[in-house]
């Protein structure tokens, strides 16, 4: 891959390709998408009737995970990797509701995100963004606008929401492992900082096993191409070094939910987890 800079970060939208952004609003209900992104819901849906509910379990998991993160680490700085296109709680929202000037820097290098997303999602002077890979660390930490906005000697979060599961390295040319490249974002975070990942999970036993695999088919063959469905050991692989927050890795769902469960889980919920991890 050439080097990407926030002026090579694609600006025309190219409206025959699904984009994962858009295939995410499309899942929550979003205004901000094309026939091309509603069509890979579409195809997935063939073989796992609830596909958006995988979207919403993701995007649950988030909220409450920021939320714990403002309101009991007392942590105040977060670098959302893949902000998504705004919906009604963004991370920003969440965490400053707890405190109004805790910082957030959003990194997408998606060009919807860029033409109008980041417009919303930077609303106020603790809030920015700023368009690079999100899979290439090194980037990411020297990138300025997050060395300008992020205080590198003070715990922070780093969230790699519903993100990952969208990196193959066999595609990439360094051919480097999430957990490779989760490493090297955790080496140069301060002590006490957190990791919050959310992730498609093959849960290694029937039948959600089957289902994991035939929606990673759809979504790899679909006009989105990407979509995978990792073990827990490769998400364990995510954390390294980390302590996890209790109940470590768990079903997104099930991760500190609002309020009891009255209603069986669909089946796709057993296939998405999250996980909260604090360095030491
Ligand atoms: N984190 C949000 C959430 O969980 O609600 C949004 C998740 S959305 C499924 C994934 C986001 O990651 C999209 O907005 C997409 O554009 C972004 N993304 C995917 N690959 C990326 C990359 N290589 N660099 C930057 N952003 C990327």
């Amino acid at each position: 891959m050439a080097d990407l800079t926030e002026r090579d970060v694609p600006t025309r939208i190219d409206t025959t390709k699904a984009s994962i952004a858009r295939v995410y609003d499309a899942a929550l209900n979003g205004k901000d998408n094309y026939e091309v992104d509603r069509e890979v819901l579409r195809q997935v849906r063939q073989v796992a009737p609830e596909v958006n509910q995988l979207a919403w379990d993701n995007r649950d998991f988030l909220i409450r995970a920021a939320r714990f993160l403002g309101t009991q680490a007392g942590i105040t700085q977060y670098l959302d990797c893949g902000s998504g296109l705004p919906t009604a709680e963004n991370t920003h929202q969440v965490v400053q509701r707890v405190n109004p000037e805790a910082k957030v820097v959003y990194v997408d290098n998606d060009p919807v995100v860029l033409a109008h997303g980041r417009a919303l999602l930077e609303e106020n002077e603790h809030t920015h963004f700023t368009a690079a890979d999100i899979f290439r660390p090194r980037e990411i930490i020297e990138n300025e606008t997050v060395r300008a906005k992020l205080d590198f000697t003070r715990p922070l979060a780093l969230f790699q929401v519903g993100t990952l599961h969208h990196y193959d390295e066999r595609q990439d040319e360094g051919h480097r492992s999430p957990g490779e490249i989760m490493r090297e974002y955790v080496d140069a975070l301060p002590s006490g900082s957190y990791v919050v990942i959310a992730h498609f999970f093959d849960p290694e036993s029937e039948p959600y096993s089957e289902l994991a695999r035939k929606m990673e088919e759809r979504f790899v063959h679909s006009p989105m191409g990407t979509g995978l469905f990792r073990t827990r050991a490769q998400i364990e692989d995510m954390f390294p070094g980390l302590e996890m927050v209790d109940p470590g890795i768990t079903l997104c769902t099930k991760w500190w939910p609002d309020g009891p469960r009255i209603k069986p889980l669909d089946q796709v919920q057993y296939c998405i987890v999250g996980g909260v991890g604090r360095k030491p």
